[in-house]
């Protein structure tokens, strides 16, 4: 420092003590030999002067924090003469470990001086964070499951279904493959509740809903789109292949007992195979669903463009 500066700073005589700072301050050879260690290394760290001075700074780091310190923090600082922001563990005189942020510059005369923040705070802030995030992203999770899916029988609800057909039909059109759309619908239901009770109504909804996802696959899209209506749709699926499924379809839902009868669906086919938005699809299936009611119901009806 020139005089001129020196005088410049200065406000009084005292002679301010490098001890009184909340943070550790080190010095070391170019050999991390430690040379100094003001007050906090006592106050804090438990350390004594004498246990410190004349040792390498191996002393005072974890195995891992060793480790680091060689392998990044020396050549760095050989290189840039400067290192900032290490993460890194000490221990203090009893084996407590504690975190705590490192910088260091390599000075001119030869030595490297270090400043050691304590960052348990931060760490703790740093863990409380993420833990925040985590439940966060849960949670949103959870709200896209809700928004997604039908709350009675767990299938995939009106909008989602509408959302994701739409991306099969893309990649449907994209791969020159066919798609079959089934619109089902249960027949009779509002007798059903006029005879046997909403419950009882729920619970066939729900068992259709548990069958439907059980014998459909995987890449299949099971929803249940309106009160007693599902939509069906079976990417790569042809004419042939969605007619054999409905059958199987009406046999499975055969089994399902309502006041001692069988439950019957109806069922309207369209297959996609060239590009069709999901709106005009649909209107096929449900077109073809009011032609099976009329031709009896307990049946399925393929649409037919006539
Ligand atoms: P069709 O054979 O012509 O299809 O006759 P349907 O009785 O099945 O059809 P309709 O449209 O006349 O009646 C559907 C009934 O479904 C009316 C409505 O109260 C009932 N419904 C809609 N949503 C639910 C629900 O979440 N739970 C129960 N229990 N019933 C529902
Ligand atoms: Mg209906
Ligand atoms: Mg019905």
């Amino acid at each position: 420092m020139t005089n001129n500066l020196r005088d410049r700073n200065k406000v009084s005589d005292f002679i301010y003590s490098p001890d009184n700072f909340p943070c550790g301050a080190l010095v070391t050879n170019s050999e991390r030999i430690i040379t100094y260690v003001n007050a906090y290394f006592t106050n804090e760290l438990l350390w004594q002067p004498g246990e410190l001075i004349g040792k390498s700074t191996d002393v005072i780091f974890t195995q891992s924090s060793r480790i680091f310190f060689q392998s990044y923090v020396i050549p760095t600082l050989f290189h840039e003469k400067k290192c900032d922001e290490m993460q890194l563990i000490v221990l203090n005189a009893k084996g407590k470990r504690f975190p705590i942020t490192v910088n260091a510059r390599f000075a001119e005369d030869g030595c490297i001086y270090w400043s050691f923040f304590n960052s348990s705070k931060r760490d703790l802030l740093y863990e409380e964070l993420i833990k925040t995030r985590e439940t966060l992203e849960l949670q949103a999770e959870k709200l896209k499951l809700l928004a997604s899916t039908d709350e009675l029988t767990q299938l995939l609800n009106r909008r989602e279904m509408k959302y994701r057909s739409a991306l099969v039909l893309e990649q449907t059109v994209r791969s020159h493959q066919s798609v079959g759309l089934l619109m089902l619908d249960i027949d009779h239901f509002k007798k059903i509740n006029d005879t046997f009770g909403h419950l009882e109504g729920d619970r066939v909804l729900k068992e259709l809903g548990t069958l439907l996802n059980e014998v459909c696959r995987q890449t299949d899209l099971v929803s249940r789109f309106g009160g007693e209506e599902f939509l069906i749709m079976l990417p790569d699926t042809n004419k042939h292949d969605t007619l054999i499924f409905c059958k199987r379809l009406h046999q499975l839902i055969s089994e399902i007992e309502v006041g001692g009868s069988i439950l019957t669906v109806s069922i309207g086919v369209s297959i996609g195979t060239e590009k069709i938005s999901f709106t005009d699809l649909f209107t096929q299936a449900d077109t073809a669903v009011y032609k099976a009611k009329a031709h009896g119901r307990n049946r399925t009806e393929m649409y037919v463009n006539d």
